[in-house]
């Protein structure tokens, strides 16, 4: 499955970050999914459930961000939100667009906790 390949990446991601912070445990990972990233929030959400069992921090919080597609018009040089995957400009209705955001998946932000010092 698509989304279960693309957490287990994040979260390999995610560990060598924490580990390279001496964190012992991760609290939350910030995903950004595009609208057109073309996968479904809902599956990502339970591959991670699944596989972060697995990690250093089987209690760690995924945050899942969407992200609408936004393109820069070509014509009216107007950046937009396409609404409904719909490639048009909503202002001159032009449908020479440039993407800027909204076709990824990108960790946003992870929050982790370093070794405790004692006091
Ligand atoms: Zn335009």
């Amino acid at each position: 499955m698509h989304e279960r390949s693309l957490v287990a990446t994040i979260l390999k991601q995610v560990e060598r970050i924490a580990r390279e912070q001496r964190a012992h445990r991760i609290r939350s990972i910030r995903l950004q999914v595009g609208e057109l990233a073309g996968v479904e929030p809902i599956l990502v959400q339970s591959a991670f459930d699944e596989l972060k069992a697995e990690t250093i921090s089987p209690d760690c919080v995924l945050m899942i961000e969407h992200v609408p597609l936004t393109a820069r018009c070509r014509d009216c040089e107007r950046v937009v939100i396409l609404k409904d995957l719909r490639f048009q400009c909503p202002c001159c209705h032009s449908t020479s667009l440039d993407i800027v955001e909204g076709d990824t998946v990108r960790l946003a932000s992870i929050e982790i906790e370093e070794e405790s010092v004692p006091e």
